[in-house]
């Protein structure tokens, strides 16, 4: 990971269509440092560049209560007080602390795989 933001995401996706993908997935910050660049620079750099592979957008994803699921704002009505909303940032910061991870989130059967250590938490 290079923390480049819309750049490196970019350079991810030329690197995968060289080993011969066709598409590529563009996460929510993905790549970014903190909040340095907005949450979809990454979406929108592809609008500027066509590298010749088909950009899949993905937004944020939370749980919601009311649905009893995971859900994005394209999927789920309710308002952002029905949401569990937890970065991966947050969720190794809960994990270096000992603490619970929720459950409506992670599997328990993960989040015990995850609380063994014996997984690497890349940023
Ligand atoms: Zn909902």
């Amino acid at each position: 990971m290079r923390y480049g933001g819309p750049k490196a995401a970019l350079f991810y996706a030329i690197v995968r269509k060289n080993y011969g993908a066709t598409h590529y997935i563009v996460g929510r910050d993905q790549a970014g440092v903190g909040k340095f660049y907005s949450p979809y620079a990454c979406h929108e750099i592809f609008d500027q560049y066509n590298i010749g592979t088909i950009p899949l957008r993905y937004v944020e994803t939370f749980y919601c209560k009311v649905c009893e699921s995971m859900a994005t704002e394209k999927t789920c009505p309710h308002p952002l007080e029905d949401h569990i909303a937890i970065s991966q940032t947050r969720m190794r910061e809960l994990l270096k602390e000992g603490k619970d991870l929720p459950t409506e989130i992670l599997r328990p059967e993960v989040i015990k795989v995850l609380s063994q250590g014996d997984v690497i938490l890349t940023e």
